[in-house]
Parts: structure tokens; sequence; C-alpha cells
């Protein structure tokens, strides 16, 4: 068993381990995790400084996750938007690949939490196989997105084996895997995994950082090496309220990432999903901390703030500063306020 197997086996995933470290409420939390469960990995539980700081409110069970919030438990409708169990089509050339439902978090606001780790829902050699076959049978797809739950929790033999079916697709062209694990779990990014998955170029990754704090010498060492595979790295960020809801936060995480060689590629507003509610930051306010991000810091540090429309009718990305058309001008606003006119032609 390789290192990172026996640190994630001695994650915590019993209420009680925790509640005897952290003043908290064991009841309120064993009753959450009894519906959406409970895992924190060792080096992720060694970011917490306090009950209640960033990275607790990001992993801990709240008592809010239970409250009948009115949202829906798939307001995306994933289910709807897929042919096989482990695929999601929604745009026209390519899909995201649901390889496995663990992740060495749980992360409480998780767009999926309807089905990760629970193992009911867990993907099986029968599944993984149909959702192969559904890739090699649709010759429209030319981007395939492994996801989840998190495909870096596969072995390397299993993510290898996945790798090579896919690369043997000639329609493949691209392949991404989206994962938290260099946030999570920064050990499971090995030497050995970086080695093989450079067979598989053209192949992007994209993480999921979230607060400044998660950048730290064990994180910035996996995604170096992961960089060093020659593997181009974007960053996917959940605006989440008491993580990351001001503009000062959100400024110090994106140039923190690219400090470590992660581009920002999208902010999140956070979906409707049912047992998230309490993350949920208003537009406007998502709106403002854009605004504190364009032109007062690299452009390169600048991701999209996208919605992702309700029905899975896509991503749509808002712009605080926009422009409007007068008479035969362009007029816009530039990001210390002032207008400015431009010729149309
Ligand atoms: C986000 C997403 C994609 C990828 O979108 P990009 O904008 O290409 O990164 C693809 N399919 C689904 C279902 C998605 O949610
Ligand atoms: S790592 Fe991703 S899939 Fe897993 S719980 Fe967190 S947000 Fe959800």
């Amino acid at each position: 068993m390789e290192t990172w197997q026996k640190n994630l086996k001695a994650a915590i995933i019993d209420p009680g381990e925790l509640a005897a470290l952290f003043p908290c409420d064991r009841e309120s939390l064993s009753m959450v995790a009894d519906r959406y469960p409970l895992r924190i990995s060792p080096y992720y539980l060694s970011l917490i400084q306090e009950a209640g700081d960033p990275i607790w409110r990001q992993c801990v069970p709240d008592i809010r996750e239970l409250r009948e919030d009115g949202l829906h438990p798939d307001p995306l409708a994933e289910e709807y938007l897929s042919p096989v169990p482990c695929i999601i089509h929604r745009y026209p050339d390519r899909v995201v690949f649901l390889a496995t439902t663990s992740c060495a978090v749980y992360c409480r606001f998780c767009m999926r939490k309807r089905k990760v780790g629970c193992s009911s829902t867990d993907v099986d050699r029968e599944a993984l196989e149909a959702a192969i076959r559904y890739v090699e049978e649709t010759p429209a797809v030319r981007d395939v997105i492994l996801s989840g739950g998190d495909p870096l929790l596969l072995s390397d033999d299993q993510l290898e084996y996945l790798l090579q079916r896919l690369r043997k697709i000639p329609h493949v062209e691209i392949i991404r895997i989206g994962t938290r694990v260099p946030v999570t779990l920064p050990e499971r990014i090995t030497s050995k995994l970086c080695r093989m998955l450079k067979f598989y170029h053209p192949l992007f990754i994209n993480t999921h950082f979230n607060h400044p704090r998660e950048v730290t010498p064990q994180s910035s060492l996996a995604c170096s090496r992961l960089a060093d595979a020659g593997i181009p790295l974007g960053n996917q960020t959940v605006l989440l309220k008491g993580v990351n809801d001001d503009p000062e936060t959100m400024k110090s995480l994106m140039q923190r990432l690219l400090a470590i060689r992660v581009r920002p590629y999208y902010i999140h507003q956070m979906d409707l999903v049912k047992g998230t509610g309490h993350f949920r930051v208003e537009v406007k306010r998502g709106l403002e901390i854009m605004r504190g991000l364009r032109g007062y810091t690299s452009g390169l540090a600048n991701p999209y703030y996208v919605i992702d429309a309700p029905g899975g009718k896509g991503k749509i990305p808002l712009l605080p500063d926009s422009a409007c058309f007068q008479g035969d001008l362009l007029v816009m606003r530039n990001y210390l306020g002032e207008t400015i006119e431009y010729p149309l032609s």
C-alpha cells in the first residue's frame, strides 16, 4: 500500500473522533454525517487552526445541511443528461466522465452531494466499461473530463487503464482531470503518478483551491510535480460564504495560485443544491469580488465568474463592468469606474 493510501485510511470518518479534537456538538455532527458522509484526510485536518475557520467550514458537517432549504438535489439535471450512468453529456463536443464517487475530503458544499461518498452509487467495473463504450461510440466527443468524486483516488493502475482506453479512441483529442487531491491529499501526487500521466498527453488538470491557506508547501509541491510533467494546471474555485466571499481573500488566492503555476479558470457561483444553501453568496457580491480583480492584478489572475444555469442549460460567464451601445458609439467602463467612448467602426 502506498503512503497516500495509508493516510487515506487514517482519515476521520467518525464524528466522535472530531468531537474529541475540537469543541463541537457530536450529536448534530452525527445526524448530518448519517445523511451526507464525513471524511477529512489527516493532511486537511492539519490545516484547521480553530473550529469555524475557513478550512473547518469546508469539511465539517453543519446542521444547516439538513434544513429544508427548498433546493433540489440535482438542479443541473445531470441525471437527465446522463446517457449511461457515469457519463454526463450536456455540450456537443465534451462529456463529464464520473470515474468514482470517493474523495479524500467530503466538501460540505459539493454540487454532487447527492451521490459522493455513497457506496450505493459507486462506480463498478460494468458501469465503467459502459461509459468507455459510450465515448467510443460517440464521435462528437473530443474532450473527456474525468470527474467524480475524485479520479485521483483511483489507484495508479486503475487510472492508467482508463487513460489507456480513452487514448486509444481516435476522436478523443484531449483528456482533462478534475481533482481536489492536490489540496486535500497532496501526498497522492507522487513522482510515480506523474511519470505515468506524462504518457497520456494532451492532458489537462483542473484543481480546486478555495482559500489562500490551502496553498501550502505540500500543495505547492504537488502542483509543481504536475506542472513539471507538462500538465497545464487550472483552478476552479467555488464562491463560498464565510470562506472566500471577500475581494482581498479572493485576490490573494488567485495570486498565490499563479505563484504555484496554477491558472485560475473559473469562480463558480454556488449551484442551487439541496443541503448547501448556507454557503450561498449573493450574485451582486460575486460581481464586486470580480471587480476587485480586473485591472487591480494580473489578467492571468482573472478567471471567469460563471453561473451553471439550472436545468443543465450550461455555464454562463458574468462580467462586472459591461459596455453598452449608444448611437455609433460603444460606451465602456474601465476598472476605475471611468467612462470611455469607443467608435463602433
Ligand atoms: C462544466 C462542464 C463541462 C465543461 O465545461 P467547460 O466550460 O468546457 O470547462 C462539461 N460538461 C458538463 C456537464 C459540465 O458541467
Ligand atoms: S472533492 Fe469535489 S467531488 Fe469531492 S466532495 Fe469535494 S467538491 Fe465534491
